[in-house]
Formats: C-alpha cells, sequence, structure tokens
C-alpha cells in the first residue's frame, strides 16, 4: 500500500484532551478520533489493528468450539426487566427516548438465555459455547482514559451452556486457556486474579489484567510464584502474634491527646503490634466493632464478604458516640455504651497485653486478654494486604502491590439468567432444569490501548507482528530525485507483497526526516529505509522498531533477512 494513497493523519503536538500514553499515541498515529466523550471512530490503520485482533479472538474461540451470533444492540427492554437487570444497570443502561420499550445492550447474558429458551429442550442439545465480538453499549459516569472506557466499545462475549456443573467446570477452563493464547498471541504481558475453578463448579469468576499506572483495579501480585490477587481478596503470610507471659489485669490510663494509633506508638512508646485499632460500621443497620491490629487497614470487600453483608458503611461520630460512648480515638471492645457485635482480624486470635481505647474521651486501656476480657464473636481476615508483606504461598517473596486494567473477565454464572427467564432443559431422567451458564468478555479496544501501554517509546508505538497494521514500513528516501531509489523501494514493496507481508511503502514528497519520525510514531515491526547511498552498493538498511536495531543488508536478502525478523 502506497502511503500516499491512504488516509493516515499524523499530529506533531500531543492533544490535550489526552492523559495517558496510549491515549496519545493513538491520536498521534492517526489510529482514531474522539467523536464525543467516551466515543471513538477507528480511522482505517486502527481499525487494520482491532480486525487483526478480532481475528485473533475468533480463531481462539472457534478452536474451543465457540458458534459466532450477531446479535442486536437494540434490546427490548421487557427482557432486561425480567431478570432484574434494568434496575440493577440503573444509569449505566442506555435508554432509548423516542422508542418505548428498547435499551442499548451493554452485554448480552439476557439475550442469549432468550434464544436458549426457544430452543434448548434437551440435554441432547447441551453443551453449546455461543459468542460475537460486537458493539456494547454503556454509559461509563466519567469516561477516560481513551479507549479504555468507551460509551460505546467492541466486546467479545460469550456464554457457556451446560446440563450440568462438571460440564460449565470444563467450559469455563476452555475459555480460561483460550484467553490466554489471545493475549499471548496479541503480545500482551498479563496475569490472572481471582478464585479459580472448583471441581463443582459455583460461582468461580477470573479477570486478566495488565499492570498499568493508569489502571483502575489495585492487586498483589508475587513476581516469584505468580500468585496474583485483586486486592480486595488478597492475602500475606502474616501470623498472629504470640501470646505474652504476664498477663496482667487491664488497667485504664490517661492518653490526652492520642487520637491515632500512631500517638500511641510515639506518645507513649506502645510498640505498634500490642496495639488494637477498633473500627465501628453500620452493616446492615446493625453496629458492628471490628479490631484490627496496629495500623493495619480495614478492607471493606473482606468485611462485607465476612459477614455476607449487603450494605455496610462506617459509623458517623453522632452514632459513634452513641454506641460506644466516645469519639473516635478512644474506642474500644471492653465497656461499649450500647451492646455491639465484635469480629477481629486473624492476627489478633487469642492476643493479649494489648492497648485498645477505654469508651472514655482521653483514655485508654492496657493488658487487654482477648479470650478474657470481652467476647469476639469470630475471627477473620479482614486487612488489607501491604506492598513488601510476604506471599502467602511459601516461596518467601515480597509483594507488589500494582494498579492494573481489566482486559477480560470470565464468570461461572450458574442459573441466574436461565431461572429467571425460564430457560430450562429435560436432563436424562426427564427433570426439568435450568440451563447452567457461563459468561465471558473481551475488551478489543482493552486489548489494543494495554498492548500500546506496555510497547512504546517516546516516539511512539512498537507494534507486534501478529497485530501491527502493516508488517513492514518501506521508506523510500528522495525518491523523486533518486531513480534508483524509488525503482528499488517499488520493487521491494512488491516482493514483500508477493511473500505475503503487509507492506506500507512511504512514497511521499516529504523529507527524510518528516518519513522517518511518522515510520517511529505508527510503529511497524521492521523499517526498511532505502537511501541512494547503500543502495549503490547494492544494500538496504533494516531497521527493527522495537529494539532501535539496524542491519544493512543485500538488497537480494533483505526479505528473508525481513522474515526472519519478524517470525512469520
Ligand atoms: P470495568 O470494571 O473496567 O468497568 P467490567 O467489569 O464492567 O469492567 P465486564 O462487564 O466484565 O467489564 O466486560 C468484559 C470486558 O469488556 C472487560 O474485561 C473489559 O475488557 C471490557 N470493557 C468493559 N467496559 C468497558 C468500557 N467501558 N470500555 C472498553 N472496554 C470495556
Ligand atoms: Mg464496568
Amino acid at each position: 500500500m502506497k502511503q500516499s494513497q491512504i488516509f493516515f493523519p499524523t499530529l506533531k503536538e500531543v492533544p490535550t484532551e489526552a492523559q495517558i500514553p496510549s491515549h496519545k499515541l493513538m491520536l498521534r498515529a492517526g489510529l482514531v478520533r474522539q467523536l464525543g466523550a467516551g466515543i471513538f471512530s477507528y480511522l482505517p490503520l486502527g481499525y487494520r489493528i482491532a480486525k487483526k485482533v478480532m481475528n485473533i479472538i475468533r480463531e481462539e474461540m472457534d478452536a474451543i468450539g465457540g458458534q459466532e451470533f450477531h446479535l442486536p444492540a437494540l434490546n427490548p427492554i421487557e427482557i432486561w426487566e425480567q431478570t432484574g437487570r434494568v434496575e440493577a444497570m440503573g444509569d449505566v443502561l442506555f435508554h432509548i427516548k423516542n422508542r418505548e420499550g428498547l435499551v442499548l445492550a451493554p452485554t448480552h447474558e439476557e439475550i442469549i438465555t432468550f434464544h436458549a429458551r426457544q430452543h434448548i429442550h434437551s440435554y441432547r442439545d447441551l453443551p453449546q459455547i455461543w459468542y460475537q465480538i460486537q458493539t456494547k453499549f454503556r454509559n461509563e459516569p466519567r469516561p477516560k482514559s481513551g479507549v479504555l472506557r468507551g460509551r460505546q466499545f467492541t466486546m467479545k462475549d460469550s456464554y457457556s451452556l451446560d446440563a450440568t456443573r462438571e460440564g460449565l467446570d470444563a467450559s469455563y477452563e476452555k475459555h480460561a486457556s483460550a484467553y490466554r493464547n489471545i493475549y499471548s498471541r496479541s503480545g500482551l504481558k498479563f496475569f490472572v486474579v481471582g478464585a479459580s475453578s472448583g471441581a463443582m463448579g459455583g460461582s468461580a469468576s477470573q479477570e486478566f489484567m495488565v499492570e498499568s499506572p493508569y489502571g483502575e483495579d489495585t492487586c498483589a501480585v508475587c513476581d516469584s510464584c505468580g500468585y496474583a490477587a485483586n486486592i480486595e481478596v488478597a492475602s500475606s503470610a502474616l501470623s498472629a502474634a504470640e501470646r505474652i507471659a504476664d498477663n496482667n489485669s487491664t488497667e485504664e490510663f490517661a492518653t490526652p491527646g492520642a487520637r491515632s494509633i500512631n500517638d500511641l506508638i510515639n506518645g507513649y512508646n506502645i510498640p505498634e503490634e500490642r496495639c488494637a485499632k477498633s473500627v465501628v460500621y453500620i452493616v446492615d443497620s446493625k453496629p458492628v466493632l471490628i479490631l484490627m491490629r496496629g495500623n493495619d487497614e480495614l478492607n471493606e470487600a473482606k468485611l462485607q464478604s465476612a459477614l455476607k453483608a449487603v450494605n455496610l458503611r462506617p459509623a458517623e461520630a453522632a452514632e459513634l458516640l452513641e454506641i460506644t460512648g466516645a469519639n473516635a480515638g478512644s474506642i474500644g471492645p471492653v465497656g461499649l455504651k450500647t451492646p455491639a457485635l465484635i469480629i477481629a482480624d486473624n492476627l489478633l486470635r487469642d492476643a493479649n497485653g494489648m492497648v485498645s481505647g477505654t469508651n472514655r474521651d482521653g483514655f485508654h486501656i492496657r493488658n487487654i486478654d482477648f479470650n478474657r476480657d470481652f467476647t469476639v464473636s469470630s475471627f477473620h481476615d479482614l486487612r488489607m494486604a501491604r506492598a513488601g508483606e510476604q506471599c502467602s504461598n511459601d516461596c518467601g517473596n515480597a509483594l507488589r502491590v500494582v494498579n492494573a486494567i481489566e482486559v477480560g473477565h470470565i464468570f461461572k454464572l450458574g442459573t441466574k439468567y436461565s431461572s429467571a427467564l425460564g430457560a430450562t432443559f429435560l436432563d436424562e431422567n426427564g427433570t426439568e432444569n435450568p440451563i447452567i451458564m457461563g459468561s465471558y468478555g473481551i475488551g478489543v479496544e482493552r486489548i489494543i490501548a494495554c498492548f500500546i501501554e506496555q510497547n512504546h517509546d517516546d516516539k511512539g508505538i512498537f507494534w507486534s507482528p501478529a497485530i501491527a497494521p502493516y508488517h513492514v514500513h518501506i521508506l523510500g528516501l528522495n525518491i523523486k530525485k533518486s531513480e534508483i531509489t524509488r525503482e528499488v523501494s517499488e520493487k521491494l514493496a512488491q516482493q514483500c507483497a508477493e511473500a505475503g507481508l503487509e507492506v506500507l511503502y512511504d512514497d511521499r514528497d516529504e523529507s527524510p526526516g518528516v518519513k522517518f519520525n511518522d515510520a517511529d510514531l505508527l510503529g511497524l515491526p521492521v523499517q526498511v529505509i532505502a537511501g541512494e547511498r547503500n543502495i549503490k552498493d547494492g544494500k538496504i538498511e533494516l531497521k527493527i522498531r522495537a529494539t532501535g536495531e539496524r542491519k544493512t543488508v543485500e538488497i537480494d536478502k533483505a526479505i528473508d533477512e525481513i522474515r526472519d525478523i519478524l517470525r512469520i
């Protein structure tokens, strides 16, 4: 393809609306243009990349027996009402104003289940894997970070339909391995978080993550054994302190001005591990006092799952006073004004010799014994894991806590949607059961943007051959003046194409400097620099964009060299 004939509008300046590298580079390299908040147009080179990503996805989905559908984005709202998701989605669901009863689909569980109900009647019709690569609409409140969070975006979504829990496990595992292949083939470095599949199915889910300072998720990762978990569930290898020998009775002492654990540590010389911090939450309308060791941070997600709570929030100042009799900074488990459920973090199991508030402003109490002085109703892992703590697998390595972007999600749905919509089948015994489902999503734009986040420098992108818009960039230097350069460039372009390589030939009447900059910005894997001086010696220069490595090779050997570099 001749560059003079394609629409490839590059930008020299960084557009002000773009904050992160992938967003800046996708605009600068002429891959996309923004039409509105969270709405992007793919330009031709950008769409070539998207098609390559979609093809990789399609091949891997076909390889696990997936059958490709194309479902409408326009959905009757009744179906969404039947599963309760019009409410659950809230503002994220786009409603159509001038045509009552239609919504724009943010995902397709409902529609898949609707078709399954129409045509799946027997265990003999199962299993099925149905997928599509299609446009999704979500009214994201603050679309930012370019195509990473769009209001309209492309998703591969698939759904497994099974007759048994074991069948669901198998469909889920097939997706897990297809997803690994998709990201690896695209050239993404990724990690997986979440509970892996248990033997009997259930509600396992895994997220495929890419480490990035711009990610909206936080994860703990171990670079040694590969442990990775969302911070909401991550744990580390800390263990509870041993009980101390001097088990004296409790004693109040004045602590004027001490309002935090650090005030106790610094002002009263109390070691951090002897401090028990009390936090009060209102959990499903009831007060709960939670004890954490030292400065450990309470992890709300862990608290929620430990108590199987629906709603929880920290108690407000007035509630705190009413429940404990004191203000924040002086509260504790002994002598509460109003009885409250008391739970504690695992690291405080059997603890004694502890210091805590007394529920009297300006006082604390020492020598608290968790087995003697009050009743802890249960112990749980409630703390936020921290960077530098040891991995909970036996590898002894320090955890890193990183931001990450979710590029995919696999999820054992079970029968939530099939029950709600009445999608049932008759099993071998003639009993009617709801179909057991899984749901699996991948964001196409997130693969592209995450790839750029991981593979760029100041000058531009460097694509992997698998998803590059073209494989080879031939830069014909000064071809208006040098006939021989033009001839050799054209011939090489033709030979590359004959060899099955996708070539972009920069035949524009631009200076070498402009061509070099545009080539580095677009980032095709191999640049062929065709300059008269080398050509007169029968040679041509190759540059590998990712490494910057340059080689001067015989013109006749150029194609073999390029294929070698690209490994295709
Ligand atoms: P997030 O927490 O980032 O909003 P999600 O949990 O809503 O993601 P899913 O509903 O599981 O995402 O969708 C499946 C995949 O679709 C995600 O893993 C992600 O790759 C992609 N995706 C989701 N929302 C968007 C969006 N607004 N823009 C681009 N891609 C998206
Ligand atoms: Mg979302």
